[in-house]
């Protein structure tokens, strides 16, 4: 045969839930047997929890019904309920006070941590090591479950391809196949082996689907892509994470293609539970059902209820629309009771595996909670993945690591003892300032005198809900003394970028330089001293062009959460040697927007012959990001060499050496990407396919091997189906998408 197109992929009909535990399952069918109609809408319906306990109760509107809604089993679910003594009081309630005492789940968005806080998400995916990953969300996972949390909102699997979009932060960049990896690390380290256990929550995919891919990167906005884009980009990592186990999805605000996520049947229904065989629950994003309504697609809330009751949106995340509209629709015949038992035998089958209905209280233990919130186990991880997801951008003529001793440090710009925006957006348990700051990191190494100034504010006044950030673009008064301190230094390290609440949620930017004066000052600065080691805090790529002509180190530090300073400093002294890689293109200017190493040529991607002047460019940008994906150095170098390709029966094995050229140990993410020449759908001019993180001793050489087989050759037609087209492919490895190594090989058709 010419091709081989296989039930492998997307249309894919996983083998039937064999694995159901049919005690559960019987037990379930009981339950339901008991059930109102009420109650069974009850599990469907998701409240919010934070301002009904902490002020007073609302008086009017549906938020005043919560309460007795809960006592009534009106409500199966509760988010934003912290701590073992609040959960403990919603869920006493919903235990001994309803008729039937069917247990809340209680989610919480857990997206970095919990009280201690570690890297953001994308931060996180820059150190590519899956185990500190896994670990990483398996702390927060154990830190959140002591405080009575039994289901987060994480992981983000959302690919993106544009800056400007501020929940770039939340997400692992913008290549399908790292987030893939990604999203089954975090799924497995949030869920562990047993999700019984009380040391571990369910995890959430989401947004399903498209909602990185907002148009103009305006969060929120409509998402017009084609299937080629959704197959190939937008699902794997959603794919990965059902085949990883994630026991819950979450639908997303943004349409798809003319159909709000929310109420889109082939997604929720045919391609998620009917095609992959997911066997748990869909939640609303917060008020997407009512959303329908301005989407234009919804003409009230109660259409809304059965769009997406239709579509199997399983629960209902504060639009309250279930739980007022979906009797009624029942009992019209617009929604059926059927589809209504099979979203509560969802939503009740992940309460059974969390444990609930054998002891509802077994996530509330004080005592658990305060050994465990905070402790020196979390914190010590936090640093561990804090120092894994720096970057060393640049390091012209080895400025960095900084000298142990006799050198004068000025330590400069409004992030050095910012103790709160380092912890980023999305960490509502965590409190402000908690974080290490910059210069409390440098301050354990005091052989070196170090001064301090700040230089310029970033923001102008207090930043109150939502957070929005005014950003002071008038006031110059400290640039004086910043330029003072770092004329008498010998190294200035100057810590700019942005607020930890201009990233996130509905945190879109238009510009994606350093906002404020920060440019101007490090100018400023610049002048007086070239030994400038640039330290960005920030949440999403930015373009820094300037930056990288002239400043000698740059290092991206992100928003590294609680244990910041330390991690930084630790680099910059050399103490810990960096490893991680860019899991995102860095652009030259925002209008490169959208910008990824894994674009597909055009038909002129350079300019062509005789007579032809029109290529596919700007006149007035390069093409080129600033720094690749899969870009950063470390404090040695390595080589690769002897590339070989040999072919298999079920595809191909590579091998290669890599080797430590430099006087310390250090660790390498060695990158291999493929090219397929000739496609039916045309593919892009380089995709990752494999990579592996080696640590190597100074002189050490060691020979890799890889193994591509119809899974990283093959890709995704029009219509859903995977397929392996036999003809020429490149591999390409190196140390970041920039490759330095190439082989060329043929393959023909495989046998199945
Ligand atoms: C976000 C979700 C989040 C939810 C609950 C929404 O605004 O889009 O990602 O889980 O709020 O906080």
């Amino acid at each position: 045969s010419c091709s081989s197109k296989s039930e492998g992929g997307m249309d894919q009909k996983a083998s039937k839930s064999t694995h159901l535990n049919q005690e559960v399952e019987r037990k379930i069918d009981s339950l339901l047997s008991l059930m109102t109609l009420e109650e069974k809408v009850g599990q469907m319906n998701q409240y919010n929890g934070f301002w009904d306990l902490t002020g007073p109760a609302p008086k009017e509107g549906d938020a005043a019904k919560k309460y007795d809604h809960l006592k009534s089993g009106l409500v199966g679910s509760m988010l934003n309920v912290t701590g073992v003594e609040e959960v403990r009081s919603v869920q006493k309630i919903a235990v001994e006070e309803t008729r039937l005492g069917i247990p809340l789940i209680i989610g919480f968005d857990v997206i970095h941590g919990f009280r201690t806080i570690s890297p953001i998400p994308l931060a996180e995916s820059a150190s590519w090591d899956l185990e500190a990953i896994k670990n990483s969300a398996a702390m927060a996972a154990k830190e959140a479950a002591a405080s009575g949390i039994n289901w987060t909102f994480a992981p983000m699997v959302d690919i993106s391809r544009d800056a400007r979009w501020g929940r770039v932060m939340e997400g692992a960049g913008e290549d399908p196949y790292l987030g893939s990896k990604i999203a089954v690390a975090r799924v497995e380290g949030f869920q562990g082996s047993d999700l019984a256990s009380p040391y571990t929550v369910a995890a959430c995919a989401k947004h399903f689907a498209g909602y990185g891919f907002a148009e103009g990167g305006r969060d929120y906005n409509t998402v017009d892509v084609g299937t080629s884009t959704l197959y190939n980009t937008i699902l794997p990592p959603f794919k990965a994470a059902k085949e990883a186990g994630v026991r819950t999805f979450m639908n997303a605000f943004n349409e798809l293609n003319g159909i709000p996520a929310t109420a889109d049947r082939f997604l929720q229904r045919e391609l998620l539970k009917d095609q992959w065989n997911f066997d748990g629950f869909v939640v609303s994003d917060w008020g997407s059902m009512i959303e329908m309504q301005a989407h234009g697609y919804a003409r009230d809330r109660k259409h809304a209820a059965e769009l997406a009751a239709n579509a199997g949106s399983d629960m209902d995340m504060e639009s309250y629309a279930y739980v007022n509209e979906l009797v009624d629709l029942v009992k019209q015949g617009k929604v059926q009771e059927s589809d209504l038992d099979d979203s509560v035998r969802r939503i009740l089958r992940v309460k059974f595996e969390l444990g609930l209905f054998e002891d509802p209280y077994k996530y509330l233990n004080e005592e658990r909670e305060d050994a465990i919130v905070g402790s020196k186990e979390i914190n010590d991880a936090a640093l561990d993945m804090a120092r894994k997801s720096i970057v060393l951008l640049k390091n012209k003529n080895n400025l960095l690591p900084l000298k142990r001793k006799g050198q004068k440090v000025a330590l400069i710009g409004p992030f050095v003892s910012d103790k709160t925006s380092p912890l980023g957006s999305w960490r509502l348990a965590a409190e402000d300032g908690t974080a290490i700051s910059l210069a409390e990191g440098m301050a354990s190494y005091e052989d070196n005198t170090v001064r301090v100034s700040e230089g310029v504010k970033l923001s102008n006044g207090s930043n109150s809900f939502p957070m929005e950030v005014k950003v002071n673009s008038r006031d110059r008064s400290g640039f004086d003394e910043a330029v003072k301190v770092a004329k008498e230094a010998d190294v200035v390290v100057m810590a700019l970028g942005e607020d930890g609440f201009q990233s996130g949620e509905g945190r879109s930017r238009a510009e994606l330089g350093l906002p404020g004066l920060q440019q101007e000052l490090l100018e400023e600065v610049y002048k007086v001293n070239k030994n400038v080691v640039l330290v960005l805090h920030n949440g999403r790529p930015l373009a820094i062009e300037w930056a990288d002509q002239h400043i000698p180190a740059i290092v991206e530090a992100w928003q590294l959460g609680t244990q910041s300073g330390h991690a930084i400093a630790q680099v910059l002294y050399g103490d810990y040697n960096p490893s991680g890689k860019l899991p995102v293109s860095f652009p030259r200017s925002v209008g490169q927007m959208p910008l990824y190493y894994n674009y597909k040529n055009t038909g002129r991607p350079t300019l062509p012959g005789e007579g032809v002047v029109f290529w596919s460019h700007y006149i007035d940008e390069e093409n080129t990001p600033l720094y690749p994906f899969g870009h950063g150095l470390s404090y040695t170098e390595f080589t690769y060499d002897t590339l070989k390709v040999n072919k298999h029966t079920d595809g191909v094995q590579l091998t290669l050496t890599v080797k430590n050229n430099g006087e310390v140990v250090g660790k390498e993410v060695v990158q291999v990407y493929i090219r397929d020449h000739f496609a039916t759908v045309t593919r892009p001019v380089k995709e990752l396919k494999a990579f592996e993180l080696v640590s190597l001793a100074p002189g050490e050489e060691r020979q890799l091997q890889f193994n591509l087989t119809k899974n990283e050759l093959g890709y995704y037609l029009n219509d859903g189906s995977f397929i392996l087209e036999p003809g020429d492919f490149t591999v390409f490895v190196g140390g970041s998408s920039d490759t330095v190594l190439e082989e060329t090989f043929t393959i023909e058709a495989l046998d199945e």
